[in-house]
């Protein structure tokens, strides 16, 4: 790439020792991707540098009006050693959808996935070796002016950077609890939840410290207008099994349009199940729990690929389901999903990079 510079670390930092204690995100490789955004000039000056601090003014318009956007990826070692992407070309769309929804200038995606391979080529050391780990990527654009006013930024800095972290589920996959949020909302149609920016993740936050504090791992969120239909799981899509149907909540502009998500009805569909996406009131799920017809639930998402959701908390009803275990479609999932991302399977999708 001839209009991408590349500034190589001259101290290279040890690389974690033990894959076996990566935890998530604490650890940054050496180089990190660097991009400016000037009003007249457009997206220029795309580098690689070394990993550091960000120069950035005290009244940067992105640490007050939020005006940000992010996404979360993963490159995943083979057995072989490829270094392999999933469908990375979905999460800089996304990126462009989120970059319009706050006012931020498109970027050109085929130019940001070439600069990101580059920068995993250089970084490539760093992707780790274990079962399960990978190299978490955060690519993210902020609004750079000086300016106090409330406006759309004329200056933006997109930035990529690496983060070696270990398998999401330490102890297997196991059912995780959840409740019924009736308090707090994440987002509303017409708000910003179908964008990846900041401000929905700041607006979860108390939420999920309530759930924690009540031994809940996540909240099942409702809309924020009739507080009915439901919504997402913490930060994940989620998707119920009732009576042999595979239903998902519509993406009706308040839900994030998940890679997981949108792969798991394309494999569903794939295999002969009826996958329908629609409004799913939380009363139509009681009521399908007390029929003994809610034959799985399962949250997706890039972190944990599948998280199978086994005890839901609604007021007081306590919904257990599948006893607590995972379910086949849950496992086949999984097992699919990880197969195509380590490059242990065949990939007929053509979504492996
Ligand atoms: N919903 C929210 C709110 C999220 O932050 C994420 C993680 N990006 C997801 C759903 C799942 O999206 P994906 O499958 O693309 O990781």
């Amino acid at each position: 790439m001839n209009n991408l510079r590349i500034e190589l670390a001259k101290n290279l930092k040890p690389k974690p020792q033990d894959e076996t204690k990566l935890g998530f995100g604490d650890i940054f490789t050496d180089h990190m991707f660097l991009m400016d955004y000037d009003e007249g000039q457009g997206w220029h000056d795309a580098r690689i540098v070394p990993y550091g601090p960000l120069p950035l003014d005290p009244a940067a318009m992105a640490l007050h009006y939020s005006q940000e956007v992010f996404e979360g990826m993963k490159a995943y070692r083979a057995e072989d050693g490829r270094i392999l992407l999933f469908r990375p070309q979905e999460n800089f769309a996304r990126l462009n959808r989120s970059n319009d929804r706050v006012c931020i200038p498109q970027i050109d995606e085929e130019f940001a996935l070439q600069a990101l391979i580059e920068l995993l080529k250089i970084e490539k050391d760093w992707v780790p070796h274990l079962k399960d780990t990978s190299l978490y990527i955060r690519p993210f654009i902020i609004a750079s002016d000086a300016h106090l006013g409330v406006r759309p930024a004329n200056s933006y800095l997109f930035v990529i950077i690496l983060s070696p972290s270990g398998p999401y589920y330490k102890e297997g996959l196991n059912p995780v609890k959840l409740y019924v949020e009736n308090n707090y909302v994440r987002t509303v149609r017409g708000g910003t939840g179908m964008a990846k920016t900041g401000g929905n993740y700041a607006a979860s936050l108390k939420a999920q410290v309530e759930a924690h504090e009540q031994n809940y791992s996540q909240v099942l969120w409702l809309d924020g207008v009739e507080k009915k239909y439901i919504e997402e799981v913490g930060a994940m899509n989620v998707f119920f099994v009732i009576d042999g149907e595979v239903i998902t909540p519509e993406l009706v502009g308040s839900i994030l349009p998940g890679i997981t998500r949108k792969s798991c009805i394309e494999m569903l569909r794939g295999m002969g199940y009826k996958v329908t996406e629609r409004r799913l009131s939380i009363q139509e799920v009681a009521e399908a729990y007390k029929a003994g017809k809610l034959d799985e639930a399962f949250g997706t998402g890039t972190a944990a690929v599948i998280s199978p959701i086994g005890h839901i908390k609604w007021g007081d009803l306590i919904m257990d389901i599948n006893n607590n275990e995972i379910g086949d479609i849950s496992m086949k999932l999984y097992n699919e999903l990880t197969g195509l991302q380590w490059g242990r399977i065949p990939d007929p999708y053509g979504w492996v990079v």
